[in-house]
């Protein structure tokens, strides 16, 4: 098997506008899934529905901070595609600070985005998977990303470690309560992979030190998650629920 077959699928991707949340909607439409394109850049989403072609996906505009904007997206993905039964939920953002400089509003714009803001997404997406009927179908599926800073100190990012563990116990928590409601839902760890999110800071003396630090002096490529997060969002994870995956080439050891 060289990709997981999401065919019949319909994913509602969250930051697909760029980095690792265009990519999850390419290897999802490859896989023979439909895409909902969520973001704030509607422009970006369109390009990348020109791309996949508009019977394969659509673009909704969604900001994470919220509730009435994750709704409205949910219910422009179902009146395009029908319910979502698969969500990715990938938007997330940092700002490097220490933590005796942050602004407080940056700390909170890190947690509002990244653990409301996944919260927001996969609620909703769950509430419409159970609507739908997923305690029969068992296909629903929520994957949230987190970073290794769930687990691990990565420097000048403490609100953004505090977000992504927030969020690795937060996949745990919901795959518990929405056990027997046909609803999995893991998380992933990645480490640094080259992004819109960090180009800048590995362009720089300060980030190409870290890279040294890391055990194969290298980042990861965009294209390292696609079997996990396949796997993730297919049926042959059946039985994946709960589960925190570190993907990060070793960075963390
Ligand atoms: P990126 O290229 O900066 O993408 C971030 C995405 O999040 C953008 O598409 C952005 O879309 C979206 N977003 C930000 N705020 C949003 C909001 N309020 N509402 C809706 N969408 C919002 O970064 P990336 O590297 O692909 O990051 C994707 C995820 O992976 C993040 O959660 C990040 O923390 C995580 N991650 C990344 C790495 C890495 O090394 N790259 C490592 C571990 C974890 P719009 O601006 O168009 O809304």
């Amino acid at each position: 098997m060289s990709t997981f077959d999401l065919s019949g699928r319909t994913i509602l991707v969250t930051g697909a506008s760029s980095g690792l949340g265009r990519r999850f909607a390419r290897i999802a439409a490859a896989a023979g899934a439909r895409v909902v394109a969520a973001a704030r850049r509607t422009d970006r989403l369109a390009e990348l529905v020109g791309e996949l072609g508009a019977e394969r996906a659509c673009a909704v505009a969604m900001d994470v901070e919220s509730e009435a904007s994750v709704i409205a997206g949910y219910d422009a993905a179902e009146k395009a595609f029908g319910p979502v039964d698969t969500v990715i939920a990938n938007a997330g953002m940092n700002a490097q600070a220490l933590a005796a400089d942050i602004a407080i509003e940056d700390f909170d714009r890190v947690m509002n985005v990244n653990v409301r803001g996944a919260f927001l997404t996969a609620r909703e997406g769950a509430r419409r998977m159970m609507a739908a009927g997923s305690k029969d179908t068992g296909k629903g599926r929520i994957v949230l990303i987190a970073s290794i800073g769930a687990h691990k100190v990565l420097p000048g990012l403490t609100a953004y470690c505090a977000s992504k563990a927030a969020v690795a116990m937060m996949g745990k928590a919901l795959a518990r309560e929405w056990i027997n409601r046909g609803i999995n839902v893991n998380v992933v760890c990645p480490g640094y992979i080259e992004t819109e999110i960090n180009a800048d800071w590995f362009a720089e003396e300060g980030g190409r030190k870290q890279m040294a630090t890391f055990p194969r002096k290298r980042l990861m490529g965009e294209s390292d998650l696609d079997g996990i997060v396949g796997f993730l969002c297919s049926d042959a994870a059946r039985g994946v629920t709960g589960s925190v995956i570190t993907m990060d080439d070793g960075q963390s050891l």
